[in-house]
């Protein structure tokens, strides 16, 4: 089951439709002391969930029938997998200059960094633009020097899925997942071999084909 996140506001409105249900829409906002407009996407997001019921007419009741979603049982189903894109991967030792043509050429915003084929870590524009302020040589330093580094890198795998890659990114605050798979070498290390990546752009797309589908 994947854990539905709640704002406060949400949280809120679940309490007050168990207290007093049914309950309108408009007791809600006067009882939060907000508009109706305002209260509408929440609302929107509770009962999507199956959190709570809208009966017209009638007003809103608690159901917590989450496995009853529509929309619940379609995202839980989609895959990071169905989803990823081809991620931008240069070497450690590629110089700042390199990497940022690279960045270019794939019309990417954050790039991933391996070493012997493994991820060894991430840059994004702003990291380049940070360095791009000081006095670097940009042909000669090479990007392992600037980039974050593993085991710092939030990653998501295969099976994962797209709602755990978002809910990542949002909580991380980052733009680009790599899609990683774990991998033990001869000396029984665990390394992990970047096999796609999510990024905000492959949320929103999905987000697209859900409204038009
Ligand atoms: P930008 O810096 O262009 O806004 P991000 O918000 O994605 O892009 O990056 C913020 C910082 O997080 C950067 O320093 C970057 O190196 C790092 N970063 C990028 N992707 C990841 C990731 N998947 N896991 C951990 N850190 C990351």
């Amino acid at each position: 089951m994947i854990d539905i996140k709640l704002s406060k506001r949400q949280e809120e409105i679940i309490e007050l439709v168990k207290e007093h249900q049914p309950i309108t829409s408009e007791q809600l906002a006067e009882r939060l002391s907000v508009t109706r407009a305002a209260l509408r996407p929440d609302l929107a997001i509770l009962t999507m969930t199956g959190i709570l019921e809208a009966r017209p007419k009638v007003g809103y009741l608690y159901s917590n029938n989450k496995g009853n979603s529509i929309v619940y049982d379609y995202i839980k189903e989609i895959t990071v997998g169905e989803i990823k894109s081809s991620p931008t991967i240069v070497n450690e030792d590629t110089n700042l200059h390199e990497a940022i043509v690279q960045l270019f050429l794939d019309d990417a915003g954050t790039m991933f960094i391996e070493n012997n084929g493994y991820i060894t870590g991430a840059v994004s524009r702003k990291d380049f633009l940070k360095v791009a302020l000081g006095n670097t040589d940009i042909h000669r330093v090479p990007v392992g020097i600037i980039m974050t580094r593993m085991p710092n890198i939030i990653t998501v795998s295969d099976e994962d899925t797209a709602y755990e890659a978002a809910r990542k990114i949002i909580e991380h605050q980052v733009d680009s997942l790599p899609v990683v798979e774990k991998v033990v070498d001869k000396d029984g290390k665990e390394h992990a071999k970047i096999t796609g990546k999510v990024s905000k752009t492959n949320i929103t797309k999905l987000f697209v084909k859900l409204g038009s589908s």
